[in-house]
């Protein structure tokens, strides 16, 4: 993949400082606090920082972590992973691939056949509903949705 090289004034006028903080300083939003955790839509989540599409929705799922969870990448291409051992802990860290933004970690306790846990902050990622989903179409555990969230 080609990388996406920025300069940090550049990062800082593109990001909030939110998002400056968790992609650009490997910092973590508070659990349950971000926008995209109950997000059920069909779509894609993508790099907040440079647009690139990390996630799909097929993959996501409700880990109760407060993070949005996903069970594996759109493409592992997309990401890069790296053992990161500050905070006392031995975690594994992801990162999108083309900008080196960082998005959150990977444990190995994820409920799909790849085992695998992405725990992503919210404000790392940025979603894309899928305009041409059927709503409703899904396995309609979800009813009612709808008219809750996606009356905007
Ligand atoms: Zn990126």
């Amino acid at each position: 993949m080609e990388k996406l090289n920025r300069t940090d004034a550049e990062w800082r006028a593109k990001l909030t400082p939110e998002q400056y903080r968790i992609l650009r300083e490997a910092g973590t939003e508070p659990p349950f606090s971000g926008d995209l955790l109950d997000i059920k839509h069909k779509g894609e989540f993508r790099c907040a920082a440079c647009g690139e599409p990390l996630f799909g929705s097929d993959s996501k799922f409700d880990s109760g972590s407060g993070w949005p969870s996903f069970t594996r990448p759109k493409d592992p291409d997309k990401v890069s992973e790296q053992q990161d051992g500050t905070h006392g802990m031995t975690r594994t860290e992801v990162r999108c691939a083309r900008c080196d933004g960082h998005l959150g970690h990977v444990f190995p306790d994820g409920p799909g056949p790849e085992g695998q846990r992405y725990c992503i902050n919210s404000a790392a990622l940025s979603f894309a509903k899928d305009e041409g989903a059927e709503e409703g179409a899904e396995e309609g555990a979800e009813e009612g949705a709808e008219e809750t969230g996606a009356a905007d």
